[in-house]
């Protein structure tokens, strides 16, 4: 056997080999720009989609980053808490919400706490991997739909549901990293006419969903620019939860100031709901100067397909001033690396127009090249 480190020598050899290498870069955001490396970069790689980051009220209710010291259940529960929770559920239509430390583990927390072995989970094969990882701890069956198609969902659950408990069907509202919209009406009607739950995840969503699932799945770290994931649901389904989540009572609250800040932003959000329409009016500007398909929200995949490419790509635009993120396996399938470049509320249409330039001229470089 090799020794830890030697293991990790070859696993990281064999990483870079096929274009799977990641390493932290230092950044830093200041306004719509990232410094990296001394150089001023505009900023199409966050996920600040409605530009609340910089909101001065934002700022200011993260007065406090001292930390909570416990968990949620012994003396974490500073009043953030429940006010942030009574605006989150109303917001989504539903009786009552559940904050975690992030979405990931909101995701982990909830499908683990919900779901047994002898229970069936469906879900869209692009859901994020916080989804499919809160499916592998719950221990059920778990079974993929290709992408957005009802009636593969519909076949799986034929062939599977009669034969399991309970069912959880689960998807994006938006796609993190294709952009595009689930059926939330049509997989909605689905679950109903299969005795399944309904989980939707949504965010990437720029406004309340069209549908009320059984359960609604939020972070807070991207349009509310914070940190934390949440749950809104039934009351009942959110007392269960806090009796039974892992995640929530065997891990440390979030600090007060960063569930300050999040409902600081819920606020701004709910005033200002023009912020959501034109980060997406803007995705599709960009997407028409590309000649790409429309966008369902902020977020504009840009297909490249090979791993090496795409992060030649970046780092093109990253000399050029732009700061763009180049998405790789197993983040999407293999041989679909792309860039995704995320647009929020306070970038300009002549950013928008500087960007799509640099990408024409960086593609066609990279076409003569090949
Ligand atoms: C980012 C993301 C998460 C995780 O949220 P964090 O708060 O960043 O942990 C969960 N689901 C989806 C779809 C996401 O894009």
């Amino acid at each position: 056997m090799p020794t830890l480190t030697e293991h990790a020598r070859n696993e990281l050899a064999a990483l870079t080999e096929a274009g799977r290498m990641r390493q932290l870069r230092g950044s830093t955001v200041e306004g719509g720009y990232v410094i990296r490396n001394g150089k001023k970069l505009l900023n199409f790689a966050g996920n600040d989609y409605l530009g609340l980051s910089q909101h001065p009220s934002v700022r200011a209710a993260a007065d406090t980053m001292a930390g909570a010291t416990s968990s949620r259940l012994v003396l974490g529960e500073h009043s953030h808490y429940a006010l942030l929770e009574k605006d989150l559920a109303a917001y989504h239509g539903q009786e009552a919400a559940l904050v975690f430390s992030s979405g990931y583990t909101a995701n982990l927390g909830v499908i683990s706490a919900l779901l047994e072995p002898a229970d069936l989970i469906l879900s869209d094969k692009l859901a994020h991997a916080s989804m499919l990882d809160g499916a592998r701890l719950s221990g059920a069956v778990l079974k993929r739909f290709r992408h957005n198609d009802l009636a593969h969902a519909e076949a799986l659950l034929k062939e599977h549901r009669r034969t399991h408990r309970r069912c959880l069907l689960m998807t994006e509202a938006i796609f993190s990293m294709d952009g595009d919209a689930a059926p939330l009406s049509e997989l909605a009607a689905l679950a109903m006419r299969y005795d399944a739950w309904l989980l939707v995840d949504a965010a990437h969503a720029l406004e309340p969903l069209p549908i009320v699932p059984d359960l609604l799945l939020g972070t807070l770290s991207k349009s509310f620019a914070s940190l934390g994931g949440y749950v809104a649901a039934s009351r009942p389904v959110i007392d269960l939860l806090i009796a039974t989540a892992r995640p929530l009572i065997f891990s440390t609250a979030l600090p007060p100031g960063v569930v300050a800040a999040a409902h600081a932003a819920l606020q701004v959000a709910k005033a200002e709901p023009e912020r959501g329409a034109r980060a997406w009016a803007l995705a599709r500007r960009l997407a028409a100067h590309l000649n790409l398909p429309m966008p369902a929200a902020a977020i504009l995949p840009i297909p490249v397909g090979g791993n090496a490419e795409a992060l030649r790509l970046a780092q093109a635009l990253e000399e050029r001033g732009f700061s763009v993120a180049a998405i790789r396996p197993p983040t999407v399938p293999p041989g679909t690396a792309r860039l995704r470049v995320s647009i929020n509320a306070l970038h300009s249409e002549s950013q928008i127009d500087a960007l799509a330039e640099a990408i024409h001229a960086e593609q066609a470089a990279l076409k003569d090249a090949r």
